[in-house]
């Protein structure tokens, strides 16, 4: 398998370090709002580089984190804490905030059929951790305190931002928040912030330093070795933390071990989902949620498809028609698979078990031997076309037309073809297998017809039709369009929820 390493900037073989389980950190949410469709392209990502690896017989641990203390308003850690800054907005605890935003994070991978990592670990949760890891640094001779908290010198690791595509002298530090009296450096940052004579944090700690809080690059410099080891084989995260937040954990990682290994092999990072107006960022107070995509009538693996149809490391451009074109899409897919399902004898589908899919544990259990077992040789041509584009850094955009070339196959029996695409949907993880295509039809909120009167309009059409009262036809599906029911004729069923466009 092969995968682009930020660190290199190539395309690299890929060998994990201990052959029987692949270690993967991925910088989790700061959970102060609801994820963007931005953030969860994050986790697509790296669900399909987990799946892949599974799909190829890898075991993986994989820890995602969740960041409920020390995030600034500036990744270079400077501004104000975005938790605290949450709390006061919202008026609510900031404990309530953290529970509340990680359950809704968690939720929507859920609904994107991210598979759960085999740890979640919590910033929070990891305190005493972070003051050891930091006593070392301290002890290395890579920190110095200042009255506002303890702070890393950047000069102290050799290659410092080796990550970075932006030149460091071109980090202008403090560009809209207050320059930090006394910092060495502009790249230096804080890994422990003391807390305000004045004013009190709702989250704060004991440390040799003073009561305060944890610095965000710190934390997951501390979680990611714990669980994995000081040496890994890929850490993951959206190309915002090239730039700064992956260079200071390689620099926390360096001082930390003594050494000049980054820590991980493979730093990979996705491109950013955009919009008309560029990146989308929960700072920018205007983005777009799952459950925003839902209301409007879109599949939350609409979306999964929409980010799949992209390779990770290009922008992915947002709009809500393309994304209802994908919508219709995985509508058509679902639609094909569940008639290919009616034309198999139950018993030799049976023969593959209910439950396919990979488990969330460190070990798997997934049946591609016995989906694949005895394929015709057309059927392994395909399957080995999809392990080809899969294995070069992820090209599973032009994996995915091979879905519809196993569906159109002219030869290939039904049964077969039902295994081929359940097995390349372990990848994939659209639930081609187990969805109908009615479970994809979410009613749109402002629908105004019900569907007893959609039914009777419906009703109304076809007897024009038939009558070749065409204008009178024509009438009827304007009046249907206009209250979003897109008509499918000649299909099963004969209309749908359109999803809402603006
Ligand atoms: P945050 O909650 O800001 O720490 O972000 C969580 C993850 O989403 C990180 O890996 C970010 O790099 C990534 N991310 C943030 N914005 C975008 C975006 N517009 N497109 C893709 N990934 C993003
Ligand atoms: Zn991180």
């Amino acid at each position: 398998m092969r995968l682009f390493n930020s660190l290199s900037r190539k395309i690299e073989e890929f060998h994990p370090l201990d052959p029987s389980q692949t270690r993967i950190y991925s910088c989790g949410p700061t959970v102060y709002n609801d994820a963007h469709i931005g953030n969860l392209r994050a986790y697509v990502f790296t669900d399909t580089l987990r799946r892949t690896l599974n799909w190829k017989g890898r075991a993986v641990q994989h820890v995602i984190n969740i960041t409920d203390v020390g995030h600034m308003t500036s990744d270079q850690d400077e501004g104000e804490d975005k938790m605290e800054l949450a709390s006061q907005k919202m008026a609510r605890d900031i404990w309530q905030i953290a529970d509340h935003f990680t359950r809704a994070f968690k939720n929507d991978l859920l609904r994107l059929n991210i598979l759960r990592p085999t740890l979640w670990s919590t910033a929070t949760d990891h305190i005493h951790d972070m003051i050891a890891f930091a006593r070392v640094l301290e002890r290395a001779g890579a920190t110095y305190e200042l009255e506002s908290g303890l702070y890393f010198d950047t000069t102290r690791v050799p290659d410092y931002g080796i990550l970075s595509l932006t030149p460091q002298e071109g980090q202008t530090e403090g560009a809209r928040v207050e320059r930090v009296e006394g910092k060495r450096n502009p790249s230096d940052f804080a890994i422990w912030r003391k807390s305000s004579a004045t004013a009190q944090r709702q989250m704060e700690w004991w440390s040799p330093w003073g009561p305060g809080a944890p610095g965000w690059h710190l934390e997951c410099s501390v979680m990611s070795m714990k669980y994995l080891g000081t040496r890994f084989d890929i850490h993951t995260g959206g190309i915002d933390h090239r730039e700064i937040h992956h260079c200071n954990e390689i620099a926390q990682n360096q001082a930390y071990t003594q050494q000049s290994h980054s820590g991980a092999n493979w730093w990979m990072h996705n491109n950013f989902l955009i919009d008309r107006t560029g990146k989308m960022s929960k700072s920018k107070g205007e983005f777009l949620t799952l459950s925003s995509l839902v209301a409007r009538g879109i599949h939350p693996l609409a979306f999964r498809l929409f980010a799949l149809s992209t390779h990770y490391r290009s922008e992915l451009e947002f709009s809500i028609d393309t994304l209802a074109g994908q919508l219709i899409r995985l509508k058509r897919l679902v639609g094909a698979v569940s008639a290919l399902r009616r034309k198999v004898e139950p018993a030799a589908w049976m023969r593959v078990p209910a439950e396919i899919g990979f488990s969330s544990g460190a070990s798997f259990s997934w049946p591609r031997s016995i989906l694949e077992r005895d394929l015709p040789a057309a059927g392994q041509t395909l399957l080995d076309h999809f392990e080809r584009e899969l294995i070069e850094d992820l090209m599973i955009p032009r994996a995915l037309p091979l879905l519809d070339e196993t569906l159109n196959h002219a030869t290939l029996p039904p049964e077969a073809k039902l295994r081929i695409l359940a097995s390349m949907d372990l990848v994939l993880g659209l639930k081609l297998l187990t969805l109908q295509r009615s479970d994809l039809s979410l009613r749109p909120e402002r629908a105004e017809l019900s569907v007893t009167e959609v039914e009777t309009l419906m009703t109304q059409r076809q007897q024009a039709r038939r009558a070749k009262d065409f204008a009178t036809a024509d009438q009827v599906r304007n009046r249907l369009n206009a209250a979003g029911v897109e008509l499918m004729d000649g299909q099963e069923p004969a209309w749908e929820w359109r999803p809402i466009l603006e």
